[in-house]
């Protein structure tokens, strides 16, 4: 006897993870791997991170604070917006499918990048929404042009990546602003910034600026990726009380844990720590991308935590993995012949280098 489930679910887009540490041990037989796979900090949370999270055990007999109070003031005052602005979640993928949830129905459509973030095709299927996949353009980037040509009078939602993953291209500012300016103003536009720490460009703030008058912009961003706390999960939305209070009506009332906000709470407490972590990654990004230049490897320019590289050569993948090194195959990302490769630190970024040099036999960049 099969179950009977909503027609729906067929359509839901089967979401593969990397493969873990423990995965490639076994498959091939080795003692130690370094993971660049996923996008995750090198690092250990910071010590006082750790530390409230130890403490804060001894009071998990209580319910967390639904509204979360504590962090989405700290994260107000820190980018100066009202309390009422501010939504906290199981990660920011948590986020995301609230605002489908929120916004989309059958019928409507959700219009997003590709290759993206596998999950926005989620959230369309998930309310039996049409998704409406937007090419990027030559340089990884979310083509904003396209994607504004593909919005009708269906459209309830457009998501935005920036940095994209698993690209990493970056918008400027003034697109992003064209865009906008191009787009119905009641038309809810999600700007997915997961990578936002990592971007050396000065405009990095403007959609932030942007958000303040614009009501149906909301920015997500994530303590998973330069916080080092993706395996607490939690993120948070940005945006117009509107914006808000429509992830507030799906949300399930304790959808953080106690220890997740206290945690993402703390970390924002030491921003010279943080900081010291996502400088290191970004003067890696320049050398990493240095050296395969002068490898002459492919690779797409990139403002994340995350390079895509284009070896030009099979197997290349599957012989990292081999090596030890677990980097991330673009053909499950939507960008076949290419690998997704995590900055880690500056030895791992080593290895990862050293290992290309041998398979694509090049020589080793000093
Ligand atoms: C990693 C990532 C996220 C973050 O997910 P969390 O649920 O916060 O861990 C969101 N969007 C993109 C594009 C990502 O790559």
């Amino acid at each position: 006897m099969s179950l009977i489930i909503s027609s729906r679910l067929a359509a839901i887009p089967y979401y593969e993870p990397g493969l873990t540490t423990a995965d490639v041990l076994a498959r091939y037989g080795l003692d130690a791997a370094i993971k660049l796979a996923s996008n995750e900090s090198p690092y250990a949370p910071l010590e006082e991170v750790q530390q409230v999270v130890r403490q804060g055990s001894a009071g998990l007999n209580r319910y967390p604070d639904g509204a979360a109070r504590a962090l989405r003031r700290e994260i107000a005052d820190l980018h100066g917006i009202e309390f009422a602005q501010v939504v906290i979640g199981n990660g920011s993928c948590d986020l995301l499918l609230l605002a489908g949830q929120a916004l989309l129905d059958p019928g409507t459509t959700l219009v997003h990048p590709a290759p993206s973030f596998g999950l926005y095709r989620h959230l369309a299927a998930a309310a039996g929404a049409e998704a409406i996949a937007v090419p990027l353009d030559d340089h990884g980037r979310n083509d904003l042009a396209a994607m504004a040509a593909a919005i009708d009078e269906r459209t309830r939602l457009v998501i935005l990546c920036s940095p994209n993953n698993p690209t990493g291209g970056y918008l400027a500012a003034p697109v992003v602003e064209a865009f906008l300016d191009t787009v119905p103003a009641d038309l809810p536009i999600l700007l997915d910034e997961a990578y936002y720490d990592f971007v050396s460009e000065a405009d990095r703030g403007r959609p932030l600026s942007q958000a303040r008058h614009r009501p149906n912009l909301l920015l997500l961003r994530t303590f998973s990726k330069a916080h080092g706390l993706c395996g607490l999960r939690v993120g948070y939305g940005m945006g117009s009380p509107e914006w808000i209070a429509a992830i507030d009506r799906v949300r399930q009332p304790f959808n953080t844990s106690t220890l997740a906000q206290a945690a993402a709470l703390e970390s924002l407490r030491h921003p010279v720590a943080l900081d010291r972590r996502i400088q290191e990654t970004i003067s890696e990004r320049a050398r990493v991308a240095a050296a395969l230049t002068a490898m002459g490897v492919r690779f797409t320019p990139s403002q994340a935590n995350f390079i895509l590289v284009a070896p030009d050569a099979d197997g290349v993948h599957e012989r990292l993995l081999a090596a030890g090194v677990i980097v991330r195959d673009g053909a499950v990302l939507g960008c076949p012949g290419s690998l997704r490769v995590s900055l880690g630190t500056p030895i791992e970024n080593d290895a990862f280098l050293g290992a290309l040099a041998v398979i694509l036999g090049r020589s080793a960049p000093a």
